[in-house]
């Protein structure tokens, strides 16, 4: 075991009481006539540290698209912080105010400064004085280490900082769960470990993390459990060491097998 995995927190494993954050029962998606999401179920509870691999197209990017309803599920059910999502407006909103989510393009607003990216939502949703809004994104730009940018505009930074600007900006919301879609894999090289680094240390902060990533040292060191989805599936899912040693489905196999 290494360091990092000895201090993160525990998880809450099921235990009574312990909350569920993120529950999807049976959904099932479709684009047109291409069933892209089959028979999803998936439970996450507060603390839990999830990774999802699995190859292009299998359906990853859908999943977590559908938690914060930037698309919509037609069969099934997902449950958020108990509130389940319907076409009610209401519903969306207040899930997505639990719901942080950073892209792997970043998407911050370029013609807004990097503080104003990170006030923005919590003035505007969470009704926060701009002062307040102000306190709360100046307290996590120091916790990603870039305090001193918080006046310049997206493009004046690399895109690893452009990443943790993302990564702050969903923060200063305070979600339940923070959802990651292949955060390193648009940055180059020397950049992706700052960014692996300020996810690790959220893991730590005992932050609840469903990350889609390709980055399988990040999976070893932080996940509490690893699911590989393939055609719109989930086929396995397992602790890390158990996932990695000894993956039981063969698509798992030869997926691991093309990422060494
Ligand atoms: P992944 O993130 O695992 O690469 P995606 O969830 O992005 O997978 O996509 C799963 C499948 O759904 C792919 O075949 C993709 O082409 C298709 N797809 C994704 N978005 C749409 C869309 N808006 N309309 C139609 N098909 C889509
Ligand atoms: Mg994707």
């Amino acid at each position: 075991m290494n360091a990092a995995q000895t201090t993160l927190t525990p998880i809450d494993n099921g235990e009574p009481g312990s909350e569920l954050v993120i529950r999807m029962v049976n959904v099932q998606k479709w684009y047109g006539d291409f069933q892209v999401l089959r028979d999803i179920n998936l439970e996450v509870r507060r603390g839990e540290r999830i990774v999802i691999c699995g190859p292009s197209g299998s359906g990853k990017s859908t999943l977590l698209r559908c938690i914060n309803r930037l698309e919509e599920h037609q069969q099934g059910h997902i449950v958020i912080n108990r509130v389940e999502l319907t076409n009610d407006m209401r519903r969306i909103d207040a899930v997505r105010r639990d719901v942080g989510m950073v892209f792997q393009h970043f998407n911050l607003f370029p013609h807004l400064t990097i503080l104003e990216n990170c006030t923005l939502a919590p003035i505007w949703s969470k009704k926060y004085t701009p002062k307040e809004a102000k306190e709360v994104a100046m307290a996590y730009l120091t916790k990603v280490k870039i305090p001193d940018q918080a006046n310049k505009y997206p493009s004046q930074l690399s895109g690893g900082q452009q990443q943790r600007v993302a990564i702050a900006r969903a923060l200063c919301m305070s979600p339940k769960v923070m959802l990651f879609d292949e955060p390193t894999s648009a940055l180059d090289p020397e950049m992706v470990k700052e960014v692996l680094d300020t996810m690790v240390s959220l893991a730590e902060d005992g932050t609840t993390m469903l990350s889609v990533t390709h980055e399988m040292g990040f999976a070893r060191q932080v996940a509490n459990r690893v699911i590989f989805m393939d055609q719109g599936s989930i086929v396995e899912e397992a602790a890390p060491a158990e996932f990695f040693s000894n993956p039981k489905h063969e698509r798992t196999r030869l997926f691991l097998s093309q990422l060494l």
